[in-house]
């Protein structure tokens, strides 16, 4: 297995492609990829806001052809992957239909007034400014949407390279496509993949999520650059799918059972897990599998689930805090 190193910037997969890596990879540090060849460039994704976004455009303009971003391919309608779309200046914006459309459930005033109604909002806000509160959601008076939309899949020619973009989603969110390099064995999942952190199942169902990663592995890559955590192989695609298998059947047992959704997010033994980041996540990810199985949440409960999160990630953590004395 190769591996590459967690560090912040721009990493040379060779052949002209490039990923961009923001560790620690939790949340709202997301990764972007460029691919260059004969003096075209296709970027995949931008940052959560622009001053990442723009230490990213400056550290691509010291690769080949990475000067000027003649396209632009948003992988999925989450914050961590377009707000910097406006600084892509005159590109091509790529993404499919509904991409486009889910990123109107965002307003830029409403992401830039976080920062002073964070206090308002209860344990939600309480978590949110833990995870978020680092991120600057300013100057952008209107995001930049995708312009060339299409649905299912599309073939992209970059210099002599051939593209393929396949939306695998609903799963993460309702559409996640990936950017497939097939002569380069190179994959950008966006967050289709998780490397070393929890995945979260904004949408589902599971199901497709599970066929996604098989098609992944199907492709046979040699280089995966994930959405979020250090770029790698087919290993954590892998490791990805046996996370769901695990994750759904053991919430299916505590369903069927008539545990409440918290319970069974709490009851679940997570220990193989341990190593991996946000761990709170499988809060989110059993309330859609107990969404999708037919259980009907309040608005209040969906508007809380950043909230039940975050009493999640205190608790946890306090726990590990107060079991160091014992060790
Ligand atoms: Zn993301």
């Amino acid at each position: 297995m190769r591996t590459w190193p967690f560090t912040r910037g721009v990493h040379d997969l060779g052949s002209g492609l490039y990923g961009y890596v923001q560790p620690d990879g939790g949340w709202g540090w997301s990764n972007a990829g460029l691919i260059s060849s004969r003096g075209e460039t296709l970027l995949v994704d931008t940052l959560m806001g622009l001053d990442l976004t723009r230490d990213m455009l400056d550290a691509f303009k010291k690769v080949p052809g990475g000067e000027r971003i003649d396209r632009l391919f948003n992988t999925h309608a989450n914050p961590d992957h377009f707000l910097g779309n406006g600084l892509v200046e005159g590109a091509e914006i790529i993404a499919t239909t509904r991409c486009r459309d889910d990123m109107h459930d965002y307003d830029p005033h409403g992401l830039a007034a976080l920062r002073t109604n964070y206090m308002n909002m209860g344990d939600a806000g309480a978590f949110l400014f833990e995870t978020m509160g680092r991120f600057d959601f300013g100057g952008i008076d209107a995001f930049t949407f995708p312009t060339t939309l299409f649905d299912g899949q599309m073939t992209l020619t970059v210099g002599d390279k051939t593209v393929e973009l396949r939306d695998l989603g609903p799963a993460h969110t309702n559409s996640d496509t990936l950017a497939w390099v097939p002569e380069d064995r190179t994959v950008f999942t966006g967050d289709l993949i998780f490397n070393e952190g929890h995945p979260i199942m904004w949408a589902g169902p599971i199901e497709n999520w599970i066929a996604a990663c098989d098609h992944i592995v199907s492709l046979d890559p040699a280089i995966v650059v994930p959405g979020h955590g250090p770029i790698t192989d087919v290993t954590a695609v892998k490791n990805l799918k046996a996370y769901f298998e695990y994750v759904r059947d053991e919430t299916r047992k505590r369903f069927d059972a008539g545990m409440g959704w918290l319970e069974t997010a709490r009851d679940i033994n997570m220990t193989e897990y341990r190593g991996w980041s946000d761990p709170e996540r499988i809060v989110a990810n059993v309330f859609s599998l107990y969404r999708h199985w037919g259980t009907q949440f309040t608005p209040d409960e969906a508007r809380d689930l950043f909230g039940a999160m975050g009493r999640y990630h205190w608790e946890t953590t306090r726990h590990a805090e107060g079991c160091q004395h014992d060790h």
